[in-house]
This record gives structure tokens, sequence and C-alpha cells, in this order.
């Protein structure tokens, strides 16, 4: 059955992959009673939770990806998880549950849970205790952010999240307004923050032909990298077109139809960059 959005009239937090495409779960959702949940975290929106993945973090780990982001990423793969209503509400407490299924499997095969987005910081509280949970549990926490919101968690708060995969998405501020539509200052803030307190970075960069693909500018992130101190591992990530069809259904303006993704050779020669500057890059 499903309802007038197009969505199943029960939409599981389970979904093969963050490709799918999730509308409209959390509109029922009261003004009043979104606030609340901003502010106490005790209620978030999830566009789902996906288990089995390799690519966010140590091991294999169960991603819960959170509804809301206020970046416009030009390439954005998820553009349905930019708005907080289309989510679906759930406590913290059936977010807590659903991760406890997974904790001895977890464990077992060194992995863990990562929050990802959207953006997780724009449900900051709700971040917070999830990830928190988690460690209570004895799983590994990564938080995958674009770490604009980072001066919303204290110090104390910042060690709830075991890593950090924080995505640079470029380097010329003006460039990187028109790809993101955010300024690039308060990313590379949290960056020398969580140096400063020798929190482990794994620093994720998509290479978008034409946008972020400057040599000059490649060095100039690998090397602000490499100044940090905690960057484990650089993940050159090849721009993809496979969120396009999200865009489309959604009704917004695609404006890279016509890139194509990288050669594995200018992925190569990214990693390089990286390398160059005594950093571990894949
Ligand atoms: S920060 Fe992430 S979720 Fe937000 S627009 Fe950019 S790619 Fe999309």
């Amino acid at each position: 059955m499903a309802s007038g959005s197009g969505q199943p009239a029960f939409t599981p937090l389970a979904a093969k992959s963050p490709f799918e495409l999730r509308v409209d779960l959390g509109k029922h959702v009261g003004e009043s009673e979104v606030r609340r949940a901003l502010a106490t975290g005790d209620m978030g929106f999830l566009h789902s939770f996906t288990t089995g993945s390799t690519v966010d973090g140590c091991g294999v780990r169960v991603v819960a990806w959170t509804a809301g982001c206020m970046w416009r990423c030009l390439y954005c793969h998820n553009p349905d998880t930019w708005t907080m209503g289309n989510g679906i509400p759930l406590s913290l407490t059936r977010a807590t549950d659903e991760l406890r299924k997974y904790r001895h499997g977890l464990r077992a095969m060194s992995g863990g849970f990562t929050l990802s987005g959207g953006e997780a910081l724009m449900q900051d509280r709700f971040a917070v205790k999830l990830l928190a949970a988690a460690r209570a549990m004895g799983i590994h926490t990564a938080l995958d952010t674009n770490g604009y919101y980072g001066d919303r968690l204290t110090d104390e708060e910042l060690e709830t999240a075991d890593l950090v995969l924080l995505d640079i998405k470029g380097w010329d501020p003006e460039r990187h307004r028109r790809l993101t539509g955010m300024d690039i200052g308060p990313t590379l803030a949290f960056a020398r923050r969580l140096a400063a307190r020798r929190r482990p970075i794994w620093l994720r960069f998509v290479l978008v032909p034409g946008w972020s693909d400057d040599p000059h500018e490649v060095a100039e992130i690998a090397r602000f990298a490499a100044s940090l101190g905690t960057v484990e591992r650089v993940d050159v990530l090849p721009f993809h077109q496979m969120g396009r069809f999200k865009w489309k259904r959604l009704g917004l303006k695609y404006e890279l139809d016509a890139v194509s993704p990288p050669a594995p050779e200018a992925v190569e020669r990214a990693c390089a960059v990286f390398r160059a500057e005594g950093l571990h890059a894949y």
C-alpha cells in the first residue's frame, strides 16, 4: 500500500542503501514537537539505518543517516536528506534499541556505528545522545560531518565520537560557496579544533572534475590536512551520478548533468598529492 507521497504506508527504518528516495516521512510532526526534539535530542529524524558498510569508518559498520542538511552541494547524492521532515521520526530509545541488535556482531568484526546524513549535527543533541549510547554499549563510534556546526558540541561531547569523518569539499572560498552554498571557514575551524584536542580524523574529499580537481587547491587541502597531525586517512571519493535521479524526482535543478566521473588516473593523481604530504590516501 502506498501513501499519497508515493511512500509505503509503513517505511522500515532499515534501507538497502541511502540511495532509496524517502520523502515526507516526518511531515506529520508538528513544529513545536520538532523544536522540542532539536532542543532535547530525545527524538530524531532519520532517513534510514543501513548495515554492512565498509566505507564509513573502520571495519564493518552500521550507519544511521540523519535527515536535515543546510548545505546544497551541487553533487549531493541524497538531496532527500536535506529536509528533516523527509526523515522517519523516532525516539532516542528506539534508535538505541535498533543499534543494540548489532552490538555483538559489530564488536566481533571490529566495526562500529557511524552517524552520517544529511548533516548529523543539524540534530546535534540527538547526535550526541545516540553516539554516547553507542559508546556505552562498547561500540566504536564515528561522526560523519561537514563540520559547519561543530561548535555546537562541547569539548566533552566531542569525545562521544571515537573518529570524525570530516568532509572537506574545496579550498578556494568562492568556489566552495558555489559548490556547497556555504562558507568553508567553520569546517576548517572545526578541523583545527579536533586536531588541538587530538581527535582522530578521516578526511573525505570528493573529486569533481571542473569543481574540486584544481591541482593547486588539492595541494592546499593536502597541506592543511597534514598540518593537523591527527588525520589518519584520506579518502578521495570520485564524483558519481548515482543520485541524479533523486534531483529529478524531487523537481530540483541538477547542474552537473554534463560532468563525468573522474578517470581512475585523476583519482590516483589526487591521492598522490595527499601522499606527498605524508598522509595515507585511498
Ligand atoms: S553536506 Fe552532504 S548531505 Fe549536505 S548537501 Fe552536501 S553532500 Fe548533501
